[in-house]
């Protein structure tokens, strides 16, 4: 049974996320998607907030699970037997980095391999953080984020600039 991980910080989850998980999970048994837990300065959403969305977002999904976790991805992949790093490559620009990420993971511990899903073209250009700009000035976001997390960015959004008032 080949068990695999998608780890990465869903700030909030996207289409271009989603579009890897539906892919992913269908040439792994088990996919199990690991959100993070960074330092980042100013995240949107909490740690809880981004697993729960996700969770909403997989539910026809079977063979996907959601949770979090803090520390090496290899460690974590090793905890929930896992030997595939499941990553998505957007353009060149994600190369190098990813490239390098995977090697150090796999000289970490060479029984984890990653693998890499490039975007579907309609989604190549699209990150949390263009969401998060673009929800930032009021634009409507459901083309770049599920219905669910695009109504919670509003919210967030509305909080923000009540906040600035
Ligand atoms: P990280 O902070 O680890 O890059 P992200 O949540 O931004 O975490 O991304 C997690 C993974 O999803 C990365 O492999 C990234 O390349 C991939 N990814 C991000 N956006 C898209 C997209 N629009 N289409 C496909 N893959 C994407």
């Amino acid at each position: 049974m080949t068990v695999a991980i998608y780890p990465g910080s869903f700030d909030p989850v996207t289409r271009g996320h989603l579009d890897i998980i539906q892919r992913a999970a269908k040439v792994v048994d088990k996919l199990i998607i690991g959100v993070l837990i960074n330092r980042a300065k100013d995240p949107l959403f909490t740690i809880e907030e981004r697993v729960e969305l996700i969770r909403e977002c997989v539910r026809d999904l079977p063979n996907v699970e959601v949770k979090s976790f803090t520390g090496l991805t290899v460690d974590f992949a090793r905890d929930n037997g896992a030997t595939v790093i499941i990553r998505g490559l957007r353009a060149v620009t994600d190369f190098e980095s990813e490239m390098q990420i995977a090697q150090t993971n796999h000289i970490i511990d060479p029984q984890v391999d990653t693998m890499f899903f490039t975007t579907s073209l309609e989604y190549a250009y699209l990150s949390s953080t263009i969401a998060k700009e673009a929800a930032f000035y009021g634009s409507d976001v459901s083309r770049f984020v599920p219905d669910l997390v695009a109504r919670r960015m509003k919210e967030k959004m509305d909080a923000l600039h009540r906040e600035e008032e």
